[in-house]
């Protein structure tokens, strides 16, 4: 019950990584608001998780006023808001030479401009909700580069600034602000990608290891923890090696 009393807001919660943070929350005895475009898939997970427990509602992370009208449904459904998990997400690649200015303008509506909508439309009533929290999923993309990755990289980057700022302005209110940098996690997003020994382990993480860390830093267990960055990659980012003689 290491949610109880919370309700979270999760961007992107249809599929998944944000579907599985979706359904542990709700074990652990809270409530959530899913919101995607994938209405099927949200519409069929709220139905798992049960009407008393989360709701779907459709959520283009691009769209200022489905923000407000996320919030306006959470306080409705049930009362307040106080986790914001900005987890939507996608990714485009391609050389200088072909990825177009389209695919750039598309990621950082997505990526950069989505999470920053969401906390601006979220920062009222996740005051007065407080404690509260907001989570910001960025990636090791966010602490390196990834070739051909121009826009991933950049809007990853993006995000964990911003997570710092916000995390300095809502302190005062009781509002935290952290950073979360997965490495390679299996899901619908990477399937068709080669990423599989990215890292020490040499296998992908599975989502209910990145769930676990998204519930501590939901809950009050982190009350001390704001504008950190949370590595959870499998020592992706570790360093290079081993060196081999000539
Ligand atoms: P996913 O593709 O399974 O899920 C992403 C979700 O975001 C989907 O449900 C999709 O419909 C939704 N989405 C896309 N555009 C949207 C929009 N405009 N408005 C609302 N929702 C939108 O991918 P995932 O791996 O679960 O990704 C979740 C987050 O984790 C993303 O931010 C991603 O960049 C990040 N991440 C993933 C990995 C990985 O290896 N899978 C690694 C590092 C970071």
């Amino acid at each position: 019950m290491r949610m109880q009393d919370k309700v979270a807001l999760i961007s992107g919660g249809a599929r998944g990584m944000g579907a599985s943070h979706a359904r542990m929350i709700v074990a652990e005895g809270g409530n959530v608001v899913i919101g995607d475009i994938l209405d099927d898939e949200g519409e069929s997970l709220a139905k798992e998780l049960g009407a008393d427990k989360a709701v779907y509602t459709r959520l283009d992370v691009t769209d200022y006023a489905d923000w407000q009208n996320a919030v306006d449904l959470s306080v409705r459904t049930f009362g307040k808001l106080n986790v914001l998990v900005n987890n939507a997400g996608i990714v485009n690649m391609g050389s200088l030479t072909d990825y177009s200015i389209k695919e750039w303008d598309d990621i950082i509506a997505v990526n950069q401009t989505g999470p920053f909508l969401g906390i601006k439309a979220a920062t009222p009533t996740l005051i007065s909700s407080a404690p509260s929290s907001i989570i910001n999923i960025s990636s090791t993309a966010g602490f390196q580069g990834i070739a051909e990755l121009h826009g991933y990289t950049a809007s990853k980057f993006a995000v964990r600034g911003l997570t710092k700022s916000v995390a300095l302005e809502l302190a005062q209110h009781g509002v935290r602000s952290n950073s979360v940098h997965p490495g390679t996690v299996s899901t619908p997003m990477n399937a068709d990608l080669d990423v599989a020994d990215f890292n020490p382990m040499k296998r992908m993480g599975n989502v209910k290891e990145v769930s676990q860390l998204i519930i501590y830093l939901a809950s009050n267990e982190s009350s001390f923890v704001t504008g950190a960055e949370f590595l959870i990659d499998g020592g992706e980012l570790a360093g290079m090696g081993p060196l081999s003689s000539k």
